[in-house]
């Protein structure tokens, strides 16, 4: 089903992927674009004059009613998360997103909402699937049986569930998609919510700012994830909520690189060699994590394709910018 040329909600617009959603839905010329978010207009990443915004607590049932009012496509990108800093030591807060959610889709059954999408994550992964640096990729089946990231991974567990049933019960038609540490411009890059890929690319920049010629990484620097650009993220989530697939399925690179390979990048990148200092005590999450993409292949015959390289070049070079 094509997206419809009018009425669409971003919830958590204000973000970095809600953000970019709305810039998105401009460009194509969708009309009644309505972006909410719980932050004060001042802390949105974009925020565009010609779409309706509003400052809004989506955790509240009213609210979402209000939102949703007129609407036929549904994206939910709101949650209280970070990186591993953030979720490890939050999990509570990441657990209350669950009434976003939860409201969001009573409130979009209730207003005949048509399609209705929900961001889910890599963490929903069982854990004892990611114990070793060489993950060959995750596969959807290897979310259960059930041992998500504690806290943030079991909200975006049972979120997908209650997607599930309102779509089987209520007929709401829901999407899926279980993200993989996505990065970019108009994100976050400093304040404790940040992820590795703009983390590194902040420590990377004061270090030559302060001429300190060291930069902190997280743990030994061996564990591996993958990262997905920003315009690989709106190209596969829009084209999944037009698509057919009603179970979860992963977004995600499978270009699957260490910590310290990351930061040999955003070194490359400023054109610099720092001493590193490991912080074993820091965060750190799973020791392996990677996209499996055999599903979206075969489903959609593509991938998040976005080198490395080429992303956190344009990444380092917004964060640099904003730092100055
Ligand atoms: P973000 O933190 O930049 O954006 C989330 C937005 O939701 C924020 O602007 C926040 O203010 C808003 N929000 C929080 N509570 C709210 C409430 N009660 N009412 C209204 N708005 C509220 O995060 P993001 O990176 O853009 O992530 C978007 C979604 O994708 C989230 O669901 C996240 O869990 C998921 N996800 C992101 C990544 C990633 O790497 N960025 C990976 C996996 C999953």
């Amino acid at each position: 089903m094509k997206h419809p040329s009018s009425n669409i909600l971003v919830a958590g617009a204000g973000g970095f992927i809600g953000g970019h959603l709305v810039a998105y839905f401009r460009k194509q010329g969708i009309k009644n674009i309505r972006a909410v978010d719980i932050k004060p207009f001042g802390e949105w990443y974009q925020k565009f004059e010609d779409v309706e915004n509003l400052s809004l607590n989506l955790g509240e049932l009213p609210a979402c009613n209000q939102a949703v009012k007129g609407m036929e496509w549904v994206y939910n990108l709101a949650a209280d998360m970070g990186g591993m800093g953030f979720i490890e030591l939050h999990k509570a807060e990441c657990m209350l997103t669950v009434l976003i959610n939860t409201h969001l889709l009573m409130a979009s059954r209730d207003a005949k909402v048509k399609r209705f999408f929900y961001a889910s994550s890599a963490c929903v992964y069982a854990a004892d699937k990611q114990t070793t640096t060489e993950n060959p990729g995750l596969k959807e089946a290897d979310a259960y049986p059930a041992m998500p990231e504690d806290g943030y991974g079991w909200e975006k567990l049972f979120s997908e569930r209650m997607c599930r049933h309102f779509r089987e019960d209520f007929k709401l038609e829901t999407r899926m998609v279980r993200y993989h540490n996505v990065y970019g411009p108009n994100g976050t890059y400093d304040g404790g919510r940040e992820k590795a890929p703009a983390a590194i690319c902040r420590k990377v920049i004061e270090a030559q700012k302060n001429k300190s010629g060291e930069i902190e990484i997280w743990g030994d620097g061996e564990q591996t994830r993958s990262f997905m650009y920003i315009d690989d993220c709106i190209k596969g989530s829009t084209q999944i909520m037009e698509s057919d697939i009603r179970e979860p399925i992963n977004l995600g690179s499978a270009e699957m690189v260490s910590i310290n390979q990351l930061v040999d990048i955003a070194e490359g990148i400023a054109g610099v060699k720092l001493k590193r200092k490991y912080n074993l005590g820091a965060p750190k999450g799973v020791r392996g994590r990677s996209s499996d993409n055999t599903l979206i292949q075969k489903l959609m015959g593509w991938e998040p394709g976005t080198k490395l390289k080429d992303g956190l070049s344009k990444t380092y070079e917004w964060i640099e910018g904003e730092m100055n």
